[in-house]
């Protein structure tokens, strides 16, 4: 994503009908040990592939992975929708804010096929387990087959619109098959605590008493935080026709039974 000749290649050779920009750095934790590869990666990275779809295939529709995370704290106590004005609360954040412009801008300048999905946290069985929902199944799966005695997390407090991945993915589909290209948000309306995350992995695995194994790690709570999440996703819902079929209850539920199985067979 830093070497825009590269990318030139890569759009020249495969002449794409349509493009998907979900590279990144993209964890928001590291970001802040690393500010300027995030910036490089995460928001010019963005620059240097957009261009190299202009220069050699302007009539691809281009998709970037936008973020809940240009919201940071900005109309917490609503929902955030298209309209919510951007407050970013990491370098990751503001990474993809200039990002998020450079697509815009490239849309109104060069009339091309290019829309933000300003999608929020989705997850699976994949997600990296440097993210809260995987390290959380992850270190409940361990816990329960005896590999671990306890799992490190920082604030508890923070809330987040946590959608299911597979759910996301036909929402960005979607976005490119549209006659004119926009932004969307994608979430699914419903707000949960990490601790109520936390709470229901436990559950999930049948053990009780989940305090015992939760310690609070300083080093892990963050610099800055994004407080509460909560999307509107009714624009998607009116235009794309796009709901999200898993709810949080599965979502968890599936995490949590996918590692145990996993670290089962293993
Ligand atoms: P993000 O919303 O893109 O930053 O996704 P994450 O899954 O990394 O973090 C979601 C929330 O969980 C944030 O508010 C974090 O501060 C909080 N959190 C609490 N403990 C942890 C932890 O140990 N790891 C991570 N990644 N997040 C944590």
């Amino acid at each position: 994503m830093t070497d825009p000749i590269s990318l030139m290649h890569a759009v020249k050779d495969s002449q794409p009908e349509e493009i998907y920009n979900l590279a990144a750095q993209s964890y928001v934790g590291a970001s802040w040990r690393q500010p300027h590869l995030t910036t490089a990666v995460t928001g010019v990275g963005a620059l240097n592939m957009i261009e190299a779809t202009r220069e050699y295939a302007n009539k691809a529709k281009f998709y970037q992975a936008s973020t809940s995370e240009l919201f940071g704290n900005s109309n917490t106590n609503g929902t955030q929708n298209e309209n919510t004005p951007f407050e970013p609360r990491s370098p990751y954040g503001f990474a993809k804010l200039y990002a998020f412009h450079a697509i815009k801008n490239y849309r109104e300048s060069y009339n091309m096929f290019a829309c933000n999905g300003i999608l929020f946290n989705h997850e699976s069985e994949r997600r990296g387990m440097e993210f809260v929902t995987r390290k959380v199944t992850n270190g409940v799966a361990m816990i329960k087959h005896g590999l671990a005695k306890e799992i490190k997390l920082g604030n508890l407090d923070s809330k987040r619109d946590w959608g299911f991945a597979g759910d996301y993915v036909e929402a960005m589909w979607l976005m490119l098959q549209q006659q004119k290209p926009e932004d969307f948000v994608i979430a699914t309306g419903q707000t949960h605590s990490v601790r109520e995350l936390v709470e229901k992995s436990f559950n999930c695995a049948g053990i009780k008493d989940w305090e015992q194994y939760v310690i609070v790690d300083p080093n892990l709570v963050r610099p800055a935080e994004v407080f509460t999440l909560k999307g509107d996703a009714s624009k998607a819902n009116n235009i794309l026709g796009w709901k999200p079929k898993m709810t949080f209850d599965q979502l968890v539920e599936s995490m949590v039974k996918s590692d145990i199985d996993r670290l089962g067979k293993a």
